[in-house]
């Protein structure tokens, strides 16, 4: 008996039934999809054409190596099993198909059986069994365990179900041909012939299970033709716009915004409709799996402010469904709903802290903030509509150069007895130190920029600062959607320092550092430059400053969003730490990039904080569990949000932070 078995055995010749359908379900499927292909295209162009190499590479590896999916364990691996189950299944359907129409009628070549038959057989089986495990981990989680982050809707559930049934339909039919037929090779199908021990002659007839068969075998049928046609009408569409999502991924660094080009001359600025919107920013809204995963890690979500990332491509999506119709040119005039104001509220948009976290997590690479950049420039530019506090930051940023109400010319005030050089004075220097607003005008952060002083001149470092011809680096004001501003002040600086021929700039500020590492090239401003935790930490190591003394005292250390989540500059502080103390460097539970953010940036640090919990404080929180004595940071906003959440909290007598300048300067 030769080990193989018969294609459409028992159900008679269906053959060409099968592939017509077949072809029905499959124009259904695309049909499904091209719909949703036009309505991303609505979108305005946005070259993602580039590297073709490396997105593929994405698609292996983040879509088919569920790389970041596998970051949490339990979805992580339900979902892993569940697609390669299917991705397997799948496979060996188009091997039968192969082996049944194309190479037997064709070539007269016949593979599927013998040994071939029996390792396929096996490995059909295990995936089958595998996705089933899958399915039920994910039936389990979401109706059992149901994590807050997940909203279940019927397509969840059908979804799941649907798939469900065709794998066990799927088993049923394979063991009730193996019950009855019985060769001793199709034990190799371990799972079909398991269920086929329950057909058991004593109770039921080989004529029954004829019957049987053909039955389960229709039905199998029926609900694979049933999924297919419903992969591209759901949330299973997913299989192809998160692979879509992958390969037209970002390459830029993360920390860039992108530019309104020739602002001069535009005449409207943001994203009001979702068609101003780019076709790849559209192509989210079917990326996204509602898998919540943003929302978990969101520090606006979790303290308690109206945002979710999650809801809020979410609710894109809605919108782009609502406005499909006046969208065909045919109904411009049927009625949608506003995107800002009706389907995201302008209280979603100024709680988001650019935090950065929603994007490091999303395993779809779903790009949440330069939507909210994007609608953020429109309520700003356009409607002139922003939290009211923001009208004098705004107004001090054009006149003072800086935030707050000090005058400009008291920037370098700071430096008095130090006798730091500015280059207006001699711009013969190694390094430009580019203090920032926080570091020239904030009491707290003129201790760190001191510091940093104090540790330049001990590893004589030739530096000198620009003083009053120092002006904000543009970053509050881009973040929060004055792009107009942010762009006046970045053209004012980089002509500055391009009229001193500066260089190297070394920054104690990671929002200053961000500003000019990714986003001053875009207008023209090319610098090498440093963060002072990379810059000080490379001096030790080459024993340019020397450090004889030691911290005491157990220390904890938080991850600045821009630094860390921004430009991956986690360990550099931590070296550093490592190096000073001689107590435990305690991890708080959220760090590197599952930090938590301290609350300020995105501009919040200008913005009343009058909704939900304080996220300096919930911070300040996680510290205190650690028993550390110091917080150790490296940005001033975090410095500020940290050292204010310790004092709401009274932890003043138990906790106090540091920047790590100062803790090193602390030692010299
Ligand atoms: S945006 Fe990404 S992380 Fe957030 S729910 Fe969608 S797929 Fe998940
Ligand atoms: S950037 Fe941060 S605050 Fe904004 S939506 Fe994403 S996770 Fe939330």
């Amino acid at each position: 008996m030769d080990v193989t078995r018969e294609i459409f055995w028992n159900v008679g010749n269906v053959a060409l039934i099968v592939y017509i359908l077949s072809a029905i379900v499959v124009f259904i499927l695309v049909y499904g999809f091209y719909k949703r292909v036009k309505l991303w295209r609505v979108g305005k162009e946005e070259k993602r054409g580039d590297f073709i190499w490396e997105r593929v590479k994405s698609v292996l590896l983040f879509g088919f190596g569920h790389k970041k999916t596998l970051n949490e364990t339990y979805p992580g691996i339900s979902h892993f099993i569940l697609f390669w189950g299917f991705v397997i299944l799948f496979l060996g359907t188009l091997i039968i198909f192969l082996q049944e129409d194309v190479f037997s009628p064709i070539f007269n070549l016949f593979f599927l059986h013998g040994n071939f038959y029996l390792w396929f057989s096996l490995i059909l089986d295990f995936s089958g069994a595998l996705a089933i495990i899958g399915v039920l981990l994910a039936l389990y989680r979401r109706y059992v365990i149901k994590p807050d982050r997940l909203d279940n809707i019927f397509d969840d559930f059908f979804s799941l179900i649907l798939i469900l049934l065709v794998l066990v339909t799927g088993f049923l039919t394979e063991g009730a041909r193996i019950a009855a037929t019985r060769p001793d090779f199709e034990r190799w199908s371990f799972f079909g012939w398991h269920i086929a021990l329950l057909f058991n002659p004593s109770w039921i007839e080989v004529a029954s299970l004829l019957v049987w068969h053909k039955i389960f075998w229709w039905v199998h049928l029926g609900l694979a033709f049933l999924l297919i046609g419903y992969l591209g009408y759901s949330k299973l569409l997913h299989i192809f716009s998160s692979s879509l999502s992958l390969f037209f991924r970002s390459f830029e660094p993360k920390g860039k915004l992108k530019p309104i080009l020739d602002i001069e001359n535009q005449e409207s600025f943001g994203v009001s409709k979702v068609e101003e919107f780019s076709w790849r920013q559209l192509l989210d809204a079917d990326a996204c799996t509602r898998c919540g995963r943003c929302q978990d890690i969101c520090p606006a979500y979790l303290s308690e402010k109206p945002l979710s990332p999650k809801k809020l491509i979410q609710d894109l999506k809605t919108n782009l469904l609502l406005s499909s119709k006046s969208l065909k040119k045919e109904n411009p005039e049927e009625k949608r709903p506003h995107l800002v104001g009706q389907s995201i509220s302008e209280d979603e948009l100024w709680s988001c802290t650019t935090c950065f976290a929603c994007q490091e997590t999303c395993p779809v690479f779903v790009e949440h903030l330069q939507k909210v950049i994007d609608l953020r420039r429109y309520l700003v530019l356009m409607e002139a509509k922003f939290p009211q506090e923001l009208t004098p930051m705004f107004k001090n940023l054009e006149t003072n150069y800086n935030p707050w109400a000090f005058g400009f010319a008291t920037r370098a005030d700071w430096t008095k007895g130090l006798e730091v050089k500015s280059l207006s004075e001699d711009n013969d220097v190694e390094i430009l130190f580019w203090v920032g607003c926080s570091g020239s005008f904030d009491d707290r952060s003129k201790k760190v920029s001191k510091a940093l002083v104090k540790i330049l001149r001990k590893a004589n470092i030739n530096f000198g600062i620009l003083g009053n011809e120092e002006k904000c680096c543009g970053e509050p004001a881009r973040r929060i959607g004055n792009e107009y501003l942010g762009q006046i002040l970045i053209q004012q600086n980089i002509e500055v320092l391009k009229n001193y021929g500066v260089k190297k700039i070394l920054f104690t500020c990671p929002h200053g550092y961000n500003t000019f590492k990714n986003e001053y090239p875009q207008f023209g401003g090319e610098f090498e430059v440093f963060h002072h935790t990379d810059f000080i930490l490379d001096l030790i190591q080459k024993g340019r400053l020397k450090i004889e003394k030691k911290i005491n005292g157990d220390l904890t250390y938080h991850d600045s969003c821009y630094l860390g989540r921004y430009n991956d500059i986690y360990d550099s502080p931590r070296e550093i730490l490592k190096h000073i103390s001689d107590g435990k460097i305690k991890e708080m539970e959220r760090k590197r990039e599952k930090s938590f953010c301290c609350g300020a940036g995105g501009g919040r640090m200008w913005m009343e904080e009058n909704l939900g919990k304080r996220i300096n404080q919930l911070r300040v929180m996680e510290a205190e569990k650690t028993d550390a004595k110091t917080i150790a940071s490296a940005c001033p906003y975090c410095l500020t949000m940290l050292s204010d959440g310790i004092k709401e909290k009274g932890l003043e007598e138990k906790l106090e932070t540091k920047d790590i300048a100062e803790l090193v300067a602390s030692l010299l």
